[in-house]
């Protein structure tokens, strides 16, 4: 439908011009009670808010599509709007529909986008939503992540030979809602690839440009200088920190006080989990279902506040690598462990506290009611007790957040006496400000209180000077105030009262007092809502003003929530404090993994060691029966060392770990299905980008790699994977290799550094008993039969699958009994036949074997033929 031939009223052409300015945006124009949405956006909008299209006018012969929602539920409109990758532009009517002479004047005043949404109720209060911008060059990147309602902005200076993958994990751990990039960016598409969540969209090309983007960042920033805030020697940092707040001025319109800081985030400072590894780990969101209920989050949890919430959740994403701030974490989570009573004591003070960012931000952008106010006001009222329970600590960091906590108790003051007990949320409805604060105020209500009490004792007189005991004094929008009289009684109505209205049981009138009270009683009240307006507006801007200040007490309770979240999580579950050192070994005894001992069910949690140390035991091979608690140890292992590096204890006896710079956790394939590409492949990418990015410094949990192919690709690819890892060309990581191809168990024979671990079962009766308790050697067998048994396979297949395994097994072994793998290996592999020999062995009897094997369609044999080949080359064996 052309726009051009659109209906032409004064009232669509102002719509066409504010659509004009925002035609990414699905348009929400006010019309009186309603938001009604046109053309495409009506078409588009409608099903996605499940609201009917209906039309309005005519444009070139066709009706208008429209639909609207009502204004006092629009929030939840909007919301859903932006959900669904949506732009929403808010077209207000900026004048009173009343005194308008014509056309109501209309504005857009708001552009609400997936990365900007700040209403609280569409938000999750323990997770950040991060609106991202990025510029590319040919030597760099430049990122910038922030969460508008929370006020925290970080950018990043991405370079060197392996940037696309470092901002890969940053997208992985930011997760940002919405990206901006260039107009003129080739690299859209990338991004569009790479992340998953986020509605990819471009933004004006000079916004980009240095200095214009250093500008936009001074100006924010109130500052000369970008050097105070490490930005000094961050060009591209700057050009996407810029250009976001460029966007957001744009769009929002608002002040950003609340936005007065930004702070460089520097990948050198956090150890790195992929994409991958965070899934696998579960450690934010669980792999079922993919809420926050069994991840190692989910356990960890036990902040009071949102802003707690979700400074816990980024450092579990983005763990430390300096030694020393995270001594300094352990410090503070070992005294709040020990000081219970401290501990209580914080969590009850933070339990009157508020979101103070996510307040801070409503209140500098002028959305905060003055319920939000009170909000500020009562959790301020808790900071000096706060301050109090951190001076009574020692620990270096208690004591650095003792001194930087301002109790705001001035602001508090300013607050408790302005502002009424509980006010409304309403604006223009008074009842905002406390007696004795304003005189004007307090005389406006006396004057509206004496003339209500007026009315009562009018309506008194009347009925003593009439004998009506019925007579009632009312109120209605039409008629202001009015007596009413039942017909009955009519004839006692005096002179005086002149008749306004004539009901069927009853008249209506009024009398010269009655409408000069009125009118005492209306003004009064309007000029009392006006006032009280204007000065709520007046004090939101006072603490507007002290954004920084507030900002600041917000960031030092987050931290104390956090703190005192992972004392409370150490003492209710006997986490102990981690041991880290330099040096490259770890050493957990009695580790348990977080959370399945927490929700693995009846069976009660069989404490595990894990050994690892670079020179002697660097890879361990796991093997074990199925279900015997392989994948479960792994993880643990790494679970540990991650929640060591973000500062808490851990589930363990004791531990000394490493420093890690990244974690690697590579899980079977059926466990992981990503859309669009098979499982192997994506085994094989995840594998590739291990054995290319791990260094000395990395842990490496490798679950039953190769399992996605043929038995034989598998194993060898398996093999090789150690072998390279072992050799380490790009570095020699720590490895825990759970498998089920025993064959890898021979890899220690030949590899120094390479250890068997096998998880224990007894055997009993026809049973099996996991005992779940991991010791050296190499497991004997995998037990898959008896495990296939007890989940319920019929016992004739489990016959038949113990006779075809007897078979199988006869040929594990060579004549010589030599196990048949590891015959002909020799160590440092630099011959490619030595190689090659592990699998082509060059007896003739073999060679028949397996050109016969190499002729096979496995994917389209059945099992009945299966069995007959078996059968087949059993005898030519014999
Ligand atoms: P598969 O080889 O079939 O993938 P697996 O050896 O990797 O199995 P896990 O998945 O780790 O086994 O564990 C199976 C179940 O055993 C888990 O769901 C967990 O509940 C339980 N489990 C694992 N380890 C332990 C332990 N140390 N103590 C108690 N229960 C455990």
């Amino acid at each position: 439908m052309s726009r051009a031939n659109a209906a032409a009223t004064p009232m669509f052409q102002q719509y066409h011009r504010a659509k004009a300015e925002h035609r990414d945006a699905i348009l929400m124009f006010r019309m009186g009670d309603f938001y009604e949405m046109f053309f495409e956006d009506a078409v588009l909008a409608s099903p996605i808010l499940e609201i009917t299209l209906t039309s309005r006018g005519q444009s070139g012969g066709e009706p208008v599509p429209m639909c609207g929602v009502p204004v006092h539920a629009v929030d939840g409109y909007i919301a859903r709007l932006v959900e669904s990758g949506r732009t929403v532009a808010i077209c207000e009517q900026v004048e009173d529909a009343r005194k308008a002479k014509g056309l109501v004047r209309r504005e857009v005043v708001r552009v609400i986008t997936p990365g900007t949404l700040t209403d609280p109720q569409f938000l999750d209060a323990k997770d950040h939503r991060y609106l991202a911008c990025f510029w590319v060059d040919p030597e760099g990147i430049g990122a910038a992540y922030l969460d508008l309602s929370a006020g925290d902005f970080q950018v990043a200076e991405i370079d060197g030979a392996r940037r696309w993958e470092t901002l890969e994990h940053q997208l992985s751990s930011f997760s940002p809602r919405e990206i901006l990039v260039p107009e003129e960016s080739e690299r859209r598409q990338w991004f569009q690839d790479h992340a998953e969540q986020a509605a990819v969209r471009t933004h004006a090309g000079w916004a980009f440009d240095s200095e214009t983007a250093r500008q936009a960042l001074l100006d924010q920033m109130q500052t000369a200088s970008l050097e105070g805030f490490g930005l000094g020697d961050c060009p591209r940092a700057v050009r996407a920190g810029g250009a976001l707040l460029h966007f957001l001025r744009q769009t929002q319109k608002d002040d950003l006080a609340h936005i007065n800081r930004v702070s460089l985030h520097q990948e050198s400072e956090h150890m790195l989990l992929d994409a991958a590894t965070l899934r696998s780990l579960e450690l934010v969101r669980s792999a079922t279902g993919g809420g926050k209920t069994g991840s190692l989050l989910g356990v960890l949890d036990r902040t009071r506040t949102g802003m707690g919430g979700r400074l816990l959740k980024s450092w579990l994403l983005r763990p430390l690598r300096r030694l020393e701030p995270i001594r300094e974490r352990h410090g503070a989570v070992g005294e709040l462990l020990e000081c219970e009573a401290e501990r209580e004591a914080i969590h009850e003070a933070l339990s009157g506290v508020l979101d103070l960012q996510r307040l801070l931000c409503r209140v500098t952008m002028g959305t905060a009611h003055p319920r939000d106010l009170a909000g500020l006001r009562d959790s301020f009222r808790h900071l000096p007790a706060l301050r109090q329970i951190l001076e009574k600590l020692s620990s270096p960091l208690a004591r650095q957040l003792w001194a930087d906590l301002d109790p705001l108790t001035d602001l508090s003051e300013l607050l408790g006496d302005t502002l009424a007990e509980s006010p409304p949320v309403a604006l223009r409805e008074g009842g905002i400000l406390r007696d004795g604060y304003h005189a004007e105020v307090d005389e406006l209500r006396v004057l509206a209180r004496d003339a209500r009490a007026f009315l009562t004792d009018l309506e008194a007189r009347e009925r003593r000077r009439t004998g009506v005991a019925s007579l009632k004094v009312r109120y209605n929008k039409v008629f202001g105030y009015y007596i009413e009289v039942s017909k009955a009684n009519l004839a006692a109505v005096p002179d005086d009262f002149v008749r306004k209205q004539t009901l069927t049981n009853a008249e209506r009138f009024i009398t010269p007092e009655l409408k000069e009270t009125e009118a005492k009683i209306l003004t009064a009240k309007d000029r009392l809502v006006e006032l009280e307006y204007d000065l709520f507006l007046q004090l939101r801007t006072r603490v507007a003003g002290a954004a920084g200040r507030i900002r600041s007490a917000a960031d030092v309770v987050a931290q104390v929530d956090a703190l005192a979240s992972l004392a409370e999580t150490a003492a209710r579950l006997d986490y102990r404090r981690p041991e880290m050192h330099q040096e490259r070994r770890l050493e957990i005894r009695d580790g348990r993994h977080p959370v399945v001992e927490v929700l693995g069910g009846q069976e009660r949690f069989v404490p595990n060691d894990t050994v690892l140390d670079a020179r002697e035991r660097q890879i361990l091979i796991l093997t074990g029966p199925n279900m015997g608690g392989k994948s479960t140890f792994l993880r643990q292992t790494a679970l540990l060392c991650i929640l060591a590096q973000c500062g808490s204890f851990v589930p363990a006896r004791r531990a000394l770990l490493p420093l890690l710079d990244r974690v690697f956790s590579r899980v079977g394939a059926s466990d992981n299905l990503a859309g669009g590409q098979s499982t192997f492949m994506v085994e094989m990418q995840e594998t590739a980008n291990i054995l290319h990015n791990a260094t000395d410094d990395s842990l490496v949990i490798l679950d039953e790699i190769g399992r996605g192919t043929s038995t034989f690709d598998g194993l060898s690819l398996a093999w090789a994977v150690v072998e390279h890892l072992h050799q380490g060309d790009g570095g020699r990581p720590l490895t825990l290799f759970a498998t089920h191809y025993h064959e890898l168990t021979e890899l220690d024979v030949t590899l120094p550094r390479v250890f068997n671990q096998n998880i224990t079962v007894r055997e009993w009766e026809d049973n099996i008993i996991f005992l779940r308790q991991v010791v050296d050697g190499a497991a004997d067998q995998s037990y898959g039969i008896q495990v296939a048994r007890l989940a319920g396979v019929p016992d004739a297949v489990i016959r038949r699958a113990r006779e075809v395994l007897e078979n199988l097994e006869v040929g594990e072994f060579t004549q010589e009994g030599l196990p048949r793998l590891a015959r002909s290996h020799t160590p440092g592999l630099a011959d490619p036949d030595a190689q090659m020999s592990l699998f082509v062995p060059k007896d003739p009897v073999l060679e028949n074997l397996r050109a016969r094997l190499q002729e096979l369609d496995t994917d389209r044999l059945t099992p009945m033929e299966a069995m007959r080949i078996l059968a087949e080359l059993r005898s030519r064996l014999d």
